[in-house]
């Protein structure tokens, strides 16, 4: 058998891509698995990534859905446990992540682990407890009016500590300053404080990878996809060659579906119509009154998908999402969009699209769920944290190239590069 040595529960599937592209781009070979597998792993990897759809369902869910992931993952072999959340830290009072990490602290006997979203390639930096997105505040951000995980609060030792009964702290800037001594210095001290998760201070690479050696004794460590690059050394691997990150050749048509409302990919839509890209927009309130935009933009990709790429979008303004929300509710809006949108993949890979970019990591998780895709082999970075993938699944039998973009990450023109990307790879 395969033997793996870390193996990571993801609660996104976006977020899992992410990941998966530092520990290649750090060296490992990672194969990334949509759900917790049924059999054992039968192909070599040194880190296998769970994906999971935990991040907006209820807490026990999430526990019990991230327990059983554990629980494959050692019996590949792992020896390190990785909880990826994402890098803004996306979550409700009621959790997940404090949930999750109190759960898998308990089944894997730890008293202490850290908790670090930091990812400085796409500017998430933790300084004093507090996280940035870019030059603003996390409670700043355009995160502040995420349709299903509103950051109010900046303070991730207070976010956290909302979520747990554990005592949290925190590793500040000036121990992390000192690389791994002065963190394990730092982790001996909160311990005997009683402190059993500490948020991590980190500004950039240069700090991730000094850190690394000090992670290398904790069961389990919970994070972003940043502190990623400084954890291959641990294993004994260093930066791989490019072949680890090849895929098959491209083929087939090319289309774009995108269900995030960030800033960024709102202004990525905005970007890919004027440049005079078609686009077909998806109305909440019109699905909800029963019309069939499935069909509807389907019909209408058909003609167009063989000139270039095409895309379809729920992707709005925060004033539109929020009347939908007030008319729908938060949970019903953002299923009606997913589901459509998930439809509408499937309808598009069947019309012969072989190279698919999904914007948004809950509508990612639909997308790949209504495709039937249950692995995924991680290819080339198109942008940080977004890595062009291969599947095989019954709706594609000769393959599908498909992105996985979380909603905040990407350049203004990720929808045409990534196309530019592929041809060129
Ligand atoms: P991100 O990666 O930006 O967080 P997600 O796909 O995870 O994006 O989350 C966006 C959520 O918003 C999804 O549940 C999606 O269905 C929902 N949504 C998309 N468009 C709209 C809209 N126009 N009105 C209300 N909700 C929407």
């Amino acid at each position: 058998m395969n033997k793996i040595a870390l193996g990571c529960v993801a609660d996104d599937f976006t977020g899992a891509t992410d990941l998966a592209n530092n520990l290649v781009r750090g060296g490992m070979r990672v194969v990334q698995t949509i759900g917790v597998p049924a059999g054992p792993l039968d192909e070599a990897a040194d880190c296998v990534v769970v994906a999971l759809k935990s991040r907006t369902i209820p807490a026990a869910d999430a526990v019990a859905q991230s327990l059983q992931a554990l629980k494959w993952l050692q019996a590949q072999g792992a020896t390190q446990i990785y909880f990826k959340y994402c890098s803004t830290f996306d979550s409700t009072p009621a959790g997940n992540i404090g949930p999750v990490t109190e759960a898998l602290m308990d089944a894997l006997g730890t008293d202490f682990t850290i908790a670090c979203p930091a990812f400085p390639d796409n500017g998430r930096t933790v300084f004093k407890g507090y996280l940035f997105v870019g030059d603003e505040m996390l409670h700043e951000s355009g995160m502040r009016n995420h349709p299903l995980t509103p950051m109010q609060d900046s303070n991730l030792v207070r976010v956290l500590q909302g979520q747990t009964q554990r005592k949290v702290g925190l590793i500040d800037y000036r121990s992390v300053a000192r690389g791994a001594t002065g963190i394990g210095e730092r982790i001996a001290q909160l311990r005997q404080q009683g402190v059993r998760m500490a948020i991590v201070d980190a500004t950039s690479n240069e700090e991730l990878v000094a850190a690394g050696p000090a992670w290398a004794k904790l069961p389990l460590l919970t994070a972003g996809s940043g502190i990623a690059i400084g954890l291959p050394q641990n294993f004994g691997l260093k930066a791989g060659d490019a072949s680890a990150a090849q895929l098959p050749p491209a083929r087939g048509l090319r289309a774009i579906v995108s269900g995030s409302c960030s800033v960024a990919t709102n202004g990525q839509v905005k970007n890919f119509l004027e440049a005079g890209g078609e686009g077909f927009a998806i109305d909440p309130l019109a699905l909800a009154s029963g019309a069939d935009l499935i069909a509807q933009a389907l019909a209408w990709a058909k003609p167009r998908v063989a000139k270039g790429p095409v895309l379809v979008y729920a992707t709005a303004q925060p004033e539109s999402v929020k009347a939908a929300q007030a008319k729908l509710g938060v949970e019903r809006a953002g299923a009606l969009v997913e589901l459509a949108l998930a439809g509408i993949a499937r309808g598009l890979v069947q019309q012969g699209v072989g190279q698919l970019v999904v914007a948004g990591g809950e509508t990612s998780g639909s997308c790949v769920q209504a495709l039937g895709i249950s692995r995924l082999r991680i290819g080339p970075q198109i942008a940080p944290g977004v890595p062009w993938c291969h599947a095989k699944p019954e709706v594609a039998p000769e393959g599908l190239h498909i992105a996985l973009k979380s909603g905040n990450f990407g350049g203004p023109d990720f929808f045409t590069e990534a196309f530019t990307q592929l041809a060129r790879a």
